[in-house]
């Protein structure tokens, strides 16, 4: 290559990695798997290494993370917060023990091995033991100040055991568990998906409203601090005290003398992986001596005392056995492989997700096929492509049946969607899952009401639809299988109890198309009550701003039908909440479309839309036609500008102050 040629090389990696940069830190959104996005940086890194004089500093391999979203307040980071160098292989571990020991002119060195959490890097500032800010990473000099939202994590202590200054930082992650539901609650309200735990978790934190960082189940682990004590002098203890200020740790740290610990740390890890409830992508090694890590130093990207070494992607490879469908909630129809059983990373998998019909088609996936099926945070796997050179000719393709496999109805795939559906409402599997979703902790939070409940009390034809469970008595359920006198009674309690849900939930439970949690309490607010809801049009539903074309038409088909009406009346006739407890009083700004752009001097973001709620209004994040007000601070970014461009009304915060304190 001539040295032109290189240049080029070096900018067309550097542009790439830019781009999936910026997709992956500023928009949660990241379009290539991880491992592919460290090998282009990998790439770059050792060009780089080959030609150092055309390294800049503007080169991704010389800075950290991606740059803060403008709609936060910018931090700045009193002590930048760093990235890691990472390790593939076992000879990189050995090579980064080599620079330590001569770094330090030592035989032998004490490390701290981590689980390398897979999730958001957040700074904390306590001020007199109470916490007072808290931001991400961002370019590692300047973050988003997230205070508000990092407040709703409940293992995030507000108050320490000791009044003391402190600095400390860790990953917020979502558990697999949560990850899985959100998910599914995203797919049922027709949202994108997230593609992992770590973009679900940076999400769920990087959110304008609070409120709705609140509803996901993020946890913390901390796993540095800057801490006044002088009697510290290792991490390890670093890490004892600050379990001691209240702060959780996590429990798989280990103290490994020598380099040999280390890489039997990071084997043993690499099979223990997949019990774990969240997910871990590596180990991050790092020196324990305080005094060491301060003669090593960093680089601008990364400290010079630790390393990552990163896991190459869970993957296994099996033979498909067969396929079969599943039938959902709302008579969607997914296909399943079933594989002969295969051990992935510790776990037995005898299943994937085969998504739908286009998948298949798209890897030709055959029964009998040898395939490669792969975790990817997802905690049923997905097969991700197929072994064709394996293949012996008697591999049979499958085709979608015509018909339910459950209740015979007719399976329909309309124009433009990927997914069929069985389209008889009565299909007992439908029946179950919309029973199951009901009772969820989301939903009605029934209690003891779970799967094998359901599937007994239908197939016994003791309930067929969500409101007779109201009419469920004990002497009916101890005729069940299993069920003792005192579970009946729980039983009975806890649907008692879930009539006293507030109406939003009885929304999102009665698991209309599209409508998730979100959109159930957007409904709610705007329709305080149930026969409101039922009796409004496509058309008014569709000028709410977060209501699109798709939802408005699933809300009113869903009821236009008879059937459903019914439920409702049995609902009623059961005493089930089926109207907004707050629907007394004016709302003067009923209606209202808000966005906020710029800084308000007088209230916090989140504040100013709640107030803009609490009269009725509603808040959202981008400009559209349908926006009535966009009220704009100091530096008001884009959003301003295409307020301007639509002939939106343009509000100072003086005037948006009289606005509501008139009303
Ligand atoms: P990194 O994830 O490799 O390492 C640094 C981070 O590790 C820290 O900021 C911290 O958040 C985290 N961490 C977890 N547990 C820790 C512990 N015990 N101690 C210290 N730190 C711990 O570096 P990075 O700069 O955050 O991001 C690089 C990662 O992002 C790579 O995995 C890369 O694949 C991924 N990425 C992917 C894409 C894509 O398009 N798919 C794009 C950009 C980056």
């Amino acid at each position: 290559m001539t040295d032109k040629n290189i240049k080029e090389e070096i900018e067309k990696l550097r542009d790439k990695i830019r781009r999936h940069a910026h997709l992956y830190y500023v928009l949660d959104k990241p379009e290539i798997p991880d491992a592919q996005y460290d090998q282009i940086f990998r790439e770059l890194q050792e060009l780089e290494k080959e030609y150092p004089n055309l390294v800049i500093p503007d080169s991704p391999t010389q800075r950290v993370g991606g740059e803060p979203l403008k709609s936060f307040k910018t931090v700045t980071h009193k002590t930048s917060l760093l990235s890691l160098d990472n390790a593939f292989s076992k000879q990189e571990l050995i090579d980064f023990d080599r620079r330590v020991k001569e770094g330090l002119g030592q035989e032998k060195i004490e490390y701290v091995g981590e689980l390398k959490i897979d999730g958001l890097a957040v700074t904390l500032t306590y001020k007199n033991g109470k916490f007072v800010e808290g931001s991400t990473r961002g370019d590692g000099v300047h973050g988003e100040d997230i205070t508000q939202n990092l407040r709703t994590i409940n293992t995030i202590p507000l108050v320490l055991n000791e009044p003391i200054d402190l600095e400390v930082r860790g990953e917020v992650y979502l558990p697999y568990d949560a990850f899985v539901k959100i998910n599914a609650e995203r797919e049922e309200a027709g949202d994108p998906k997230f593609a992992n735990p770590r973009n679900a978790a940076a999400g769920s934190l990087r959110q304008l409203d609070p409120k709705v960082t609140a509803t996901r189940p993020l946890d913390i682990f901390i796993y540095y601090g800057i801490v006044p004590q002088s009697k510290i002098t290792t991490h390890s203890e670093v890490l004892e005290y600050l379990k001691d200020l209240g702060f959780k740790v996590n429990p798989n740290i280990r103290l490994c003398n020598g380099i040999a610990a280390v890489e039997k740390y990071v084997k043993d890890w690499e099979e223990k992986r997949e019990n774990l409830q969240y997910e871990i992508d590596g180990i991050v090694i790092k020196v324990n001596r305080l005094q060491d890590q301060k003669a090593l130093g960093n680089t601008s990207r990364a400290p010079r005392w630790a390393i990552a070494f990163k896991y190459p992607p869970m993957q296994a490879e099996t033979t498909v056995e067969d396929i079969t469908v599943q039938v959902g909630r709302t008579g969607a129809i997914t296909p399943v492989a079933h594989l002969k059983p295969t051990h992935l990373a510790g776990v037995v998998v005898k299943r994937a997700t085969l998504h739908n019909e286009d998948q298949i088609k798209r890897l030709d996936i055959r029964v009998g096929d040898q395939v490669k099926i792969q975790r990817a945070g997802e905690v049923i796997p997905e097969v991700v492509e197929v072994v064709k050179g394996k293949r012996k000719g008697d591999e049979k393709v499958f085709h979608m049946p015509k018909r339910c496999p459950v209740c015979n109805g007719e399976i329909e795939r309309l124009p433009g969607e990927a997914v069929s559906r069985c389209i008889n409402a009565s299909c007992p599997a439908q029946v179950k899952e919309r029973i199951r979703h009901f009772a969820t902790r989301e939903a009605m939070d029934i209690e003891h009401v779970g799967p094998a409940i359901v599937e007994q009390l239908v197939d016994k034809g003791v309930i067929s639809d969500v409101a007779d469970l109201y009419s469920i008595n004990k002497e009916t359920l101890v005729t069940l299988e299993r069920l003792a006198e005192k579970s009946a009674q729980n039983i009975i309690d806890a649907i008692q109890a879930s009539k006293e849900r507030p109406f939003e939930r009885v929304l999102y439970a009665l698991g209309i198309r599209h409508v998730g949690r979100h959109i159930a309490t957007i409904l709610a607010q705007y329709y305080p009550a149930i026969e409101k809801v039922m009796n409004t049009s496509e058309d008014d539903l569709s000028k709410i701003n977060a209501i699109g074309p798709k939802i408005a038409a699933s809300i009113t088909h869903f009821f236009k039908q008879k059937g459903n009406h019914h439920l409702i009346e049995k609902l009623n006739a059961a005493g089930v909440t089926l109207k907004s407890k707050e629907s007394s009083g004016p709302k003067p700004l009923q209606g209202k479309q808000f966005v906020f752009t710029g800084g308000l001097k007088n209230y916090s973001r989140p504040d100013a839309e709640e107030l803009v709620r609490g009269l009725g209004g509603n808040a959202s994040s981008s400009v559209s036609k349908k926006t009535d007000y966009v009220v704009a601070g100091e530096d008001p970014g884009s959003k301003y500008d295409k307020a301007k461009k639509l002939g939106v009304t343009i509000l100072t915060e003086e005037e948006f102050t009289k606005l509501i304190k008139q009303k």
